[in-house]
């Protein structure tokens, strides 16, 4: 078929071709089910990503966004056996971690939970709010 037979919309589609054995209606061919890119999706290699993680926290502590709690750093699992650092109490942040939420520190652990689990003395005791009679 030449490019003079097909219409525009014929020309504006070549993965189509119409039969050449007197069967009806189109049989497409190249079609691939490729994603429009919308917007850029960053690529992040997990094994890349976890090894780094772990380089910056082994022997650390960190700290969840810009707060003055020092947490404790625990491992959980994360994409097949693959983990990544979190709170050892488990408080929670937003986020994954990859944009910068969670800071490696040497600062000691400040959180009481994690002193606690870690087994470290808890510190000092909650400052009551008011005397009591
Ligand atoms: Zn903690």
């Amino acid at each position: 078929m030449s490019t003079v037979d097909r219409t525009p919309r014929e020309a504006a589609a070549p993965a189509c071709r119409k039969p050449t054995d007197g069967t009806a209606g189109r049989i497409l061919v190249d079609v691939t089910a490729q994603p429009l890119p919308l917007f850029p999706a960053p690529q992040t290699d997990p094994v890349s990503f976890a090894g780094t993680q772990h380089e910056l926290f082994t022997g650390m502590n960190l700290r969840i966004g810009r707060s003055d709690t020092v947490h404790g750093v625990a491992w959980r699992p994360w994409i097949n056996e693959l983990t990544l650092p979190t709170p050892s109490c488990h408080q929670g942040w937003s986020g994954l971690g990859a944009a910068g939420e969670l800071v490696a520190t040497d600062a000691s652990v400040t959180c009481r939970k994690c002193r606690r689990i870690l087994g470290l003395d808890p510190g000092r005791q909650q400052i009551p709010l008011f005397d009591l009679p």
